[in-house]
């Protein structure tokens, strides 16, 4: 497979050879990183990708989630090329985010304000740092195995083992942090404990998209609790937003949390991301809030007119047609497919996942796989953190995948409205 990987690409091969000059791991995110080397793409459109040799790939990473329209859908590419040939930075105020941020109210329940940042790290930064000033209170709690970003808040805990010291933040920065595994008592332990709980941040998608679910009914319970005990809840839609439903999770939940975070799809495929919610929190950032409680939030590029322009039109295809539902829909036949295509040629290992997405796990007996769509495969906590417990099968799966033509996200899918039978055939073969 390594070989074979290798002799499909020479030019990847050497560009890589003058990235290790340049950048750490010649990478510029951790996920990127790829033994023997990483792919470089050239082109992209709907749901294919070239590579600078000529390889074609079904895409899977979806600009980790950001394309749930496919890449370089027309009207968004349209909407930018017309927005870069006006202006790309206003110095200023401009419509387009008045119209973004109407289109968010508009979509997610509970956004009565909106404020743009850069990225999604940004957005779990702001709204981490607004629950602390509007509570008065130090602490927050975040759940083992959830991702919200790279800043000091919330490195912690990404993967296990959970209790790991994070390299470069303090420890009293950290042990600001309290980790709680998923489970409402444990939450509550914390809860009930600690008088200096400011607010507890979660992707309602389950750990890292959706990789390990949450219990049934865990939404609402932990909604609940934080009413109960005056938390503030953050609901981290960075992936979910736009994806599980125009309204994202909250909206199938029928919750409204306190805060929400969101990026990816926001963004229509550009940098950006924001944080939505009571007004009465976000309103802390507002030149009319009293001066001694006033937090300061500034960004070169918040709310930046191509992110906007690319944005705006990308919610309105969200907010008017079946995006959400025909990308799900395809996701549940790409996880059934897999599951029978397992079963017939007994390999171990399933397919499952919510929504959109498409997890995938080789080398595993699955006590309750079933020839079809599985949401919760029944394997523990740690093997589904980790996608199974053979690592060195699960990394060559993955080269083996790119060397057929198809390109998965560590082993998981982000399914877009665009992907076609036809991908699926191919994925399916390969
Ligand atoms: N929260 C969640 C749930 C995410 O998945 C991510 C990114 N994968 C982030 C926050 C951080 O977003 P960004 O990469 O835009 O900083």
């Amino acid at each position: 497979v390594v070989d074979r990987y290798i002799q499909q690409r020479p030019r990847s091969a050497e560009i890589y050879q003058r990235a290790v000059e340049d950048l750490p791991d010649g990478v510029t995110h951790d996920k990127r990183f790829m033994t023997p080397f990483p792919t470089y793409i050239q082109r992209a459109k709907g749901s294919r990708k070239w590579d600078v040799d000529g390889n074609e790939y079904v895409d899977y990473v979806m600009g980790h989630g950001a394309l749930l329209l496919g890449h370089c859908h027309p009207e968004v590419t349209q909407a930018v090329v017309e927005q870069v040939q006006k202006f790309t930075h206003p110095g200023g105020s401009h419509e387009l985010e008045v119209e973004w941020a109407e289109l968010v109210k508009s979509l997610i329940p509970s956004a009565e304000k909106v404020r743009f940042t850069s990225s999604g790290t940004e957005a779990t930064h702001m709204a981490i740092r607004l629950a602390r000033a509007y509570t008065g209170r130090k602490k927050i709690v975040k759940l083992e195995g959830h991702f919200h970003g790279w800043h000091d808040g919330v490195a912690k805990a990404q993967t296990p083992p959970y209790d790991r010291k994070t390299p470069g933040i303090p420890d009293e920065i950290s042990e600001l942090t309290l980790v709680s595994p998923a489970k409402l008592e444990s939450i509550e332990k914390i809860f009930s404990s600690d008088r200096d709980i400011a607010a507890i941040i979660f992707e309602p998608s389950g750990a890292s998209y959706g990789t390990v679910p949450l219990p049934e009914g865990f939404v609402q319970g932990l909604k609940d609790l934080s009413d109960r005990y005056g938390v503030l809840l953050i609901c981290d839609e960075v992936v979910t937003g736009f994806r599980w439903s125009p309204g994202g999770v909250q909206a199938l939940a029928g919750i409204k949390p306190d805060l929400t975070t969101l990026a990816k799809i926001l963004a229509g495929g550009f940098p950006g991301g924001a944080v939505a919610g009571r007004a009465d929190i976000l309103d802390l950032i507002s030149h009319a809030s009293d001066p001694a409680k006033r937090i300061v939030h500034q960004g070169t590029f918040n709310a930046n007119p191509v992110s906007a322009a690319a944005g705006v039109e990308c919610l309105k295809i969200v907010g008017s047609s079946d995006v959400c539902q025909q990308a799900a829909s395809k996701a549940a036949v790409l996880r059934s497919r897999l599951n029978e295509k397992f079963e017939d040629l007994q390999i171990p290992g399933c397919a499952y996942g919510e929504s959109s997405i498409c997890h995938i796990i080789i080398g595993e007996e699955v006590p309750n796989r079933v020839r079809g769509d599985l949401q919760r495969p029944d394997l523990p906590e740690d093997v589904l953190r980790t996608k199974g417990t053979n690592q060195q099968l699960m990394w060559l799966f993955d080269l083996a995948m790119m060397n057929e033509g198809v390109d998965l996200f560590s082993g998981s899918a982000f399914v877009s409205s665009y992907h076609t039978d036809e991908d699926i055939d191919l994925t399916i073969d390969a």
